[in-house]
């Protein structure tokens, strides 16, 4: 059952196995970006706490669907242009990281999800207050070790994937300094 550190951890995942160059952990405003975005459809447990007094009214509704994702892919992906400290993440990225929550959800937990809203809605019944979900996001957080334990292994395995294939590649050298000159000359736009 992902909580919030699971779904953190397969959001990292899901844009280190994206990213073909760049590892996640260099930034940490990615880390968090990636971390808020991954965890974004749950924000319908704090309305339904806000607004009801009850996290489970709104929840599994349309923000754990594949439109909600789609749409938050595009927000987020020209969010930067509001706020120049919120990282530049293409829409493609944004959209994943928002859809590994609804994937996550829909095939690790027993509740249904709303996949295809407005075509379908599945809410989840019963009662969930503030002291429910502090204690199901602080004490219980160990539930998601397993989860944990295998985008670490998915990860480290990307790393290595990652250094060896610059590492082996026969044309590396060669390009190289090609690719050290783009760099610098994309340093020298952002300065100015
Ligand atoms: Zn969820």
């Amino acid at each position: 059952m992902p909580l919030p550190l699971g779904h953190a951890a397969i959001g990292l995942t899901t844009y280190e196995v994206c990213s073909k160059s760049e590892s996640v952990f260099h930034r940490w405003k990615v880390i968090l970006f990636v971390v808020i975005l991954a965890n974004l459809p749950d924000i319908d447990v704090i309305l339904g706490l806000l607004f009801r007094g009850n996290g489970s009214v709104f929840h599994r509704g349309p923000t754990h669907s594949l439109f909600f994702a789609l749409l938050m892919g595009f927000v987020a992906s020209i969010a930067w242009k509001c706020w120049s400290q919120i990282p530049r993440l293409g829409f493609g990225k944004c959209f994943l990281l928002t859809f590994s929550h609804v994937v996550a959800d829909l095939f690790l937990t027993a509740s249904e999800v709303s996949l295809f809203w407005p075509f379908e809605v599945n809410w989840t019944t019963g009662y969930c207050g503030w002291g429910d979900i502090l204690g199901t996001v602080f004490l219980q957080a160990f539930q998601d070790i397993g989860i944990i334990i295998g985008c670490i292994v998915i990860m480290i395995i990307k790393q290595l994937v990652r250094k060896s294939s610059r590492r082996w590649n026969p044309y590396w050298p060669f390009y190289r300094p090609a690719f050290d000159i783009s760099s610098i000359r994309l340093i020298g736009r952002r300065k100015r």
